[in-house]
């Protein structure tokens, strides 16, 4: 049911097709994020319109609101949400880790207080497989201890070889649950951690490799506060110690610019909620123009769209200037209308990714998207 095929390369950058019970992601390609089972402000109709094939929900918000026992009693994630494409859950750790008000760490797991209403609770190994379990996504992911990307080794170490444990769990729960009659077909991805410290990052993913025969890898701890330098650097080991056959999911890097720096490096599946929460501050991506602010003045009268290149439902019927008109005087029709862009930039940034990657021309087209989008985004 779960199946990566490499079709091409151009350098470390791959092409590839990943195929799961819900269907086929031609890779490289950006997740739209639904955090609690909706990317937000879109209804799944408009999401499949921007040529999303996998989104990713957050196994934290759902556990707490509205519980993933409910979620299954009503027929499990697809149908809830009514998206029968892929779906993906993360394990709620990074959440955990960022959002939650109080929390002790310890080797058993975490306990944190919600967000929502303060209320006690415990995520363990075990349990964030049984929530994910219960949610049914396709995709679900190990629970995994996330340092800050300004953490010393030491810590990094000790974050890293909880992970480890963890990982360890999360499988052997995951294996006694494949009996279950009804229960839905899922695979597991381990999340490799291991901070900024290469001998860290070798040997966590050397030693994840051990521990059994992953359909995918889920690459975490980056973006999280390190250097870009960093982020490149450590992406270009894994490369070299990762299967090749097997999809790597960089989570969490969702900007433009990182997105294609992170195909060039070998990943292939990306999230991140930068476009809707940009949406909702008025920022929008262009091609040639970079970030831009729909609030400054000069786009009072520009009768332009977003991006001239770009095909979405905003781009294609409205103008720069009835757009700022929107976000200055705080229209909902405003975040819905950039979260479209901002969504479907991603995903055409993906698609014509995998376009160059399979003509051979990624590379210099690469160089000269970033130039145009970096230049022009200094003086905007
Ligand atoms: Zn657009």
């Amino acid at each position: 049911m779960f199946d990566f095929r490499l079709e091409c390369s151009d350098g470390a950058a791959r092409a590839g097709t990943f195929t799961t019970p819900h269907g086929e992601i031609p890779t490289p390609a950006f997740m739209p994020v639904g955090t609690a089972g909706t990317v937000k402000g879109l209804s799944t109709e408009e999401v499949q319109g921007l040529g999303a094939r996998m989104v990713l929900a957050n196994t934290y918000h759902l556990y707490l609101r509205p519980g993933h026992e409910l979620v299954r009693e009503l027929g499990g994630l697809h149908a809830f949400m009514r998206w029968d494409g892929p779906l993906l859950t993360d394990s709620g750790g990074f959440q955990v880790f960022s959002l939650a008000a109080i929390r002790s760490v310890h080797d058993d797991g975490v306990d944190f207080r919600s967000h929502i209403d303060g209320s006690l609770h415990t995520f363990t190994p075990e349990s964030v497989v049984d929530v994910q379990r219960a949610l049914g996504a396709d995709v679900i992911m190990a629970f995994d201890e996330c340092q800050p990307g300004c953490c010393d080794r030491a810590t990094a170490e000790a974050a890293g070889e909880r992970t480890l444990a963890w990982l360890e769990r999360c499988r052997d729960r995951f294996a006694a649950l494949q009996g279950d009659s009804g229960a839905p077909t899922q695979t597991l991805f381990p999340v490799l951690q291991g901070n900024v410290f290469d001998e860290l990052r070798a040997a966590h993913a050397r030693r994840t490799l051990e521990l059994g025969d992953w359909t995918g890898y889920g690459i975490g701890g980056l973006s999280v506060g390190e250097a870009k330098e960093d982020m490149w650097r450590t992406l270009e080991l894994l490369d070299g110690v990762l299967p090749a056959g097997r999809p790597r999911y960089l989570m969490g890097v969702g900007y433009p610019d990182d997105l294609l720096e992170a195909i060039a490096r070998g990943c292939d599946l990306f999230d991140c909620v930068a476009p809707t929460r940009n949406a909702r501050h008025g920022t929008a991506w262009t091609a040639v123009e970079g970030q831009v602010n729909l609030k400054a003045a000069r786009f009072r009268r520009d009768t332009g769209p977003i991006d001239a290149g770009c095909d979405c439902q905003a781009c294609a019927r409205y103008d720069r200037a009835y757009l700022r008109h929107l976000v200055v005087a705080g229209e909902w029709l405003a975040m819905r209308l950039l979260s479209i862009h901002n969504l479907r930039f991603l995903v055409q940034l993906g698609e014509e990714a995998r376009r160059r990657i399979g003509d051979g021309t990624f590379e210099g087209w690469r160089r000269d998207w970033l130039g145009r989008y970096r230049n022009e985004r200094s003086t905007s």
